[in-house]
């Protein structure tokens, strides 16, 4: 009996958890505000993600009609590609990981994955091939190990134990009293901004989407939380299309390309060094930040 109890309990557990965490989710992305009214097309087809390549074509798109904030936007992120888009606070940035999560419809032109239309294929299997890592993660009052498996509740051990080594959790771990068993929370572990991030990283890994959007935390790292991070993003992005919401330049520089959005329209891209060779937005943001990093 108690060997049928622990499993139902935890499935129990999990789907009280699953429900809290969309909801949390959709107060990170700022949705409550307006309720979306997004359904399936009658003859909406499964996506089909063979490459992974993400097109915006001529995209324009308002909370409010009145107020455009995206205005024509028109890029590729080729398959396989790591895309950052930067841009001040406010530029549209989180707009874009939203649209392509199809938490809104857009008022003007298309977005396209593997040439599909996303309004043409069904919610569902358009979120099951995004993984998100958001800006701040929530954790369960369980272990550390449940925590991350969260990601994908029935993954074997072998999976779990990558994607901890992929995040780099593995000297995190080895330091906790015990180990992946070490319960989080109020009664237990707190966790850093960092480390919470990196959790995140593992359990998007563990969900296996072929697409991954990073929504990077606005607040500071110290630069060693910030290099775990980096190192994390750029093993778990190794063969998935990912787009990274950044905030802080030094993370982003070895991005394949580099999207420069102002008021809602993209005004360069690049990477890093040929953005810095063009000094214009991104060379004058790039100098601002190096600024402020200096002691
Ligand atoms: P940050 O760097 O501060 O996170 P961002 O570039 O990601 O900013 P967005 O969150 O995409 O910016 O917001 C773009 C604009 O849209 C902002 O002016 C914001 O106030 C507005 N906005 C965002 N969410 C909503 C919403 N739910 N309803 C109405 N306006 C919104």
């Amino acid at each position: 009996m108690i060997q049928l109890f622990i499993p139902l309990n935890f499935l129990g557990f999990v789907y009280r958890e699953m429900r809290r965490a969309l909801t949390d989710l959709e107060n990170m992305l700022g949705l409550l505000q307006r309720e979306p009214r997004i359904e399936d097309a009658a003859d909406a087809r499964e996506l089909s993600v063979p490459e992974g390549e993400i097109r915006f074509h001529d995209v324009s798109f308002g909370y409010h009609r009145d107020r455009p904030i995206l205005k024509g936007l028109d890029f590729t992120v080729q398959a396989g590609h790591r895309v950052a888009i930067v841009g001040a606070s406010g530029a549209g940035k989180s707009t874009i990981a939203r649209l392509l999560y199809r938490f809104y419809d857009i008022d003007d032109g298309r977005i396209t994955i593997d040439g599909q239309d996303i309004r043409d294929v069904t919610l569902d299997s358009l979120r099951r091939a995004i993984a998100i890592v958001p800006q701040d993660t929530v954790l369960f009052n369980t272990s550390i190990r449940e925590n991350i498996a969260y990601g994908n509740p029935s993954a074997p051990d072998e999976a779990i134990d990558r994607a901890i080594r992929m995040a780099h959790l593995e000297d995190f771990i080895a330091a906790l009293p015990q180990g992946d068993q070490t319960l989080v929370g109020e009664r237990g572990l707190k966790v850093s901004g960092g480390e919470k991030q990196r959790i995140a990283i593992a359990r998007v890994l563990l969900k296996g989407a072929p697409i991954l959007i990073f929504d990077e935390a606005t607040s500071a790292l110290d630069s060693r939380a910030e290099a775990a991070i980096v190192a994390a993003m750029r093993e778990v992005s190794s063969g998935h299309t990912s787009l990274v919401i950044a905030h802080r330049l030094s993370t982003i520089v070895d991005a394949d390309t580099i999207l420069v959005l102002d008021e809602g329209r993209l005004v360069e891209q690049g990477s890093h060094e040929a953005l810095l060779a063009h000094d214009g937005r991104y060379a004058q943001l790039w100098r601002l930040q190096q600024q402020s990093a200096e002691p």
